[in-house]
């Protein structure tokens, strides 16, 4: 059989047994297309069944949440944690309360962890959990007790040695405290089970800049090896989370101008660039008021408030989407490519849909995925536990440049397995590099 073929059966097969999951498809897609050749070329993953076993979680975790709101009213919410593969180290991976969250979005990004775990170079499973809470409009004691209500189960399932959850959307460093706190007391230990801590309980510097930096170290690279590089490039930024802020303040260190951010209710495009006292204010707008971003344009008068849009329609070199999943879609592709866009260099994880990504590459325009240009994040969780272990903690210096080693050589990687001519296939190049050492893990314990 040929790889078209055998990629439709298996797809078939996948959408057949996860009915109406569209997410945890497109992912699936996304890395089967480029990883069916290279089984077909090697049979040993082919007659192992690699990818239909990797394709099926470890276990799910499924469990209801109840928590009492500030009016004394009763809220049930459903929590999960989808283990999805530990051959190479304990279950790792974020969670995410957002309204949006469900088993199908929970599964695609744990598959993709999966994957992008296995390109930071470290002991790395896959996972993801989280739940339908929107700590949005919360009161912080609501969330202290949402957060203490899902740990009260879901410490059953974790362990330093086990699974080590984080942070996503929603989840940062104030749910992550209310989050390690019921852990301690419900263990009486503390042996790091949970990354993105403070720095004064085990947090590891730099670990809230490590997505964000490492997505820019990474498209650094990748302009390096044209010849390239950032400084004067007009780049978009879409969000104005952990992600966004520090994508935005690297560029700015870096000599490139942001002209824009963004967050559901909308985008600010600043023709002036957003500097570092603009991104100062953004910082305090976000993660100390909880405000909404329209308030940079009452303050910033040149700025443009563009309700309801992303900011893929505003012309610039460089495109970071670092807000959520499909926010490019084919008509966003089709006028980054008419404004001669240069490169999209995801931050979020699946921001870009299928379609939209292959319109990119084949208009020559440089394509990151997620699962490469943002594993600065999990890397530094990763080096967060290995610090944890040690019962010491590294300079903010020297993870940074741990971090940047890092980033590199995901980058040799992805070049080293998608190198087509001069262009590189990063899709390709990070699927197959992440999947080799998995799949020969796999194949080394037998059938299990
Ligand atoms: N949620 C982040 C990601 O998508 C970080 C996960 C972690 O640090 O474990 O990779």
């Amino acid at each position: 059989m040929d790889a078209a073929k055998d990629l439709k059966k298996f797809m078939s097969g996948l959408k057949k047994r996860n009915p109406g999951e569209k997410e945890f498809h497109q992912a699936v897609q996304e890395v089967a297309n480029t990883l069916m050749p290279f089984i077909g070329d090697n049979k040993i993953y082919q007659d192992g069944q690699i990818l239909e076993r990797l394709t099926e979680p470890d276990r799910i975790i499924i469990f209801r949440v109840c928590w009492e709101d500030d009016k004394g009213q009763v809220r049930t919410n459903r929590g999960y944690r989808v283990q999805f593969n530990n051959s190479i180290g304990p279950y790792k991976g974020g969670l995410r309360f957002h309204p949006t969250v469900s088993l199908s979005v929970l599964k695609f990004l744990g598959f993709e962890q999966i994957f992008k775990n296995s390109l930071t170079t470290l002991p790395l499973g896959g996972a993801k959990g989280g739940a339908n809470f929107n700590p949005k409009g919360k009161s912080d004691a609501e969330v202290m007790r949402f957060c203490q209500s899902f740990m009260t189960e879901l410490t059953r399932h974790i362990g330093s040695d086990i699974d080590v959850p984080a942070g996503d959307i929603g989840v940062g460093a104030r749910e992550i405290g209310f989050l390690y706190g019921q852990f301690k007391r419900l263990n009486n230990r503390l042996t790091g089970a949970i990354t993105g801590k403070g720095p004064t309980y085990g947090g590891s510097l730099m670990r809230p800049e490590a997505t964000g930096y490492g997505c820019i170290y990474m498209i650094r690279e990748a302009l390096d090896k044209i010849g390239d590089d950032l400084s004067g490039k007009k780049c978009l930024v879409s969000g104005s989370g952990n992600v966004a802020q520090h994508a935005a303040e690297k560029l700015l260190s870096l000599g490139a101008k942001v002209l824009t951010l963004s967050d559901s209710g909308g985008s600010i495009y600043d023709p002036d660039g957003i500097d570092e006292e603009k991104l100062a204010f953004i910082k305090e707008l976000k993660n100390v008021k909880r405000g909404r971003i329209s308030e940079y344009c009452e303050k910033y008068k040149k700025a443009e408030f563009l309700a309801g849009k992303r900011p893929w329609g505003v012309k610039g070199d460089l495109a970071f989407p670092c807000a959520t999943q499909n926010e490019i879609g084919i008509e966003d592709a089709k006028t980054l490519v008419s404004n001669k866009c240069r490169a999209v260099c995801e931050g979020a994880n699946m921001p870009t849909d299928n379609e939209s990504i292959e319109y990119l590459q084949a208009n020559k325009v440089i394509f990151i995925p997620g699962k490469a240009a943002n594993a600065g994040g999990v890397a530094v969780s990763g080096l967060e536990m290995t610090q944890n272990s040690m019962r010491i903690q590294w300079t903010a210096k020297e993870v940074d440049e741990k971090l940047l080693g890092i980033m590199k050589n995901i980058h040799g990687q992805c070049v080293s397995h998608g190198e087509e001519g001069k262009y590189v296939n990063y899709v390709k190049g990070a699927n197959i590099a992440a999947f080799k050492k998995i799949a020969d893990t796999m194949l080394a314990y037998g059938i299990i």
